[in-house]
């Protein structure tokens, strides 16, 4: 089945407009090409953990932070660790350098994890370049490290065989202009 994504948006946008609430199925298919994040109980866990490094996360729809933590569940575990390690840097810092020192984005790009903070240190960007070749080597999805491809679809995506190809299939759908 071939799907307008751009009907579908204005379908949306006509439906918000008009009062009418937007079809779930509809607003569930766009966003998800759009845009992937972790389900909120895992962020919710990260959240409760680190607090000074996530503060502000869902709070100012300026920040990139206000999305959450744009990635699928099958990156949580390396996150985790990799703020875990940043944490312990953290808590050396001065108390004048921790007010200026949290993560600004967690986001998947072109199949990659991307951990953006607004100041590090050596040691913390060390950990963070971790973190990121790690990705490269985890399914997105279910956190698999056997049989790791990247997507050759317009949609960029580090995944093992199973959710590579429920991921072709997917994006198939959606067309190309
Ligand atoms: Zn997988």
């Amino acid at each position: 089945m071939k799907v307008e994504l751009l009907l579908l948006l204005k379908r949306i946008v006509l439906d918000i407009a008009l009062g009418k609430k937007p079809q779930k199925d509809i607003l569930k298919y766009v966003t998800r090409v759009f845009i992937h994040t972790m389900t909120r109980e895992l962020e919710n866990i990260l959240v409760a953990k680190y607090p000074d490094l996530l503060k502000g996360i869902r709070q100012n729809p300026r920040t990139p932070l206000f999305f959450g933590v744009e990635c699928e569940d099958g990156w949580y575990d390396l996150i985790n660790n990799a703020l875990f390690a940043i944490q312990q840097q953290y808590d050396q810092l001065e108390e004048s350098e921790k007010e200026d020192t949290c993560i600004i984005q967690i986001k998947e790009k072109f199949g990659g994890l991307r951990l953006y903070m607004s100041q590090t240190t050596d040691a913390m960007d060390d950990i963070i370049r971790t973190a990121e070749s790690t990705a490269y080597k985890t399914c997105e999805v279910c956190g698999a490290t056997d049989n790791i491809a990247t997507a050759d679809t317009r949609y960029i995506r580090t995944l093992c065989q199973v959710h590579m190809s429920k991921h072709k299939e997917f994006y198939l759908q959606v067309p190309n202009k």
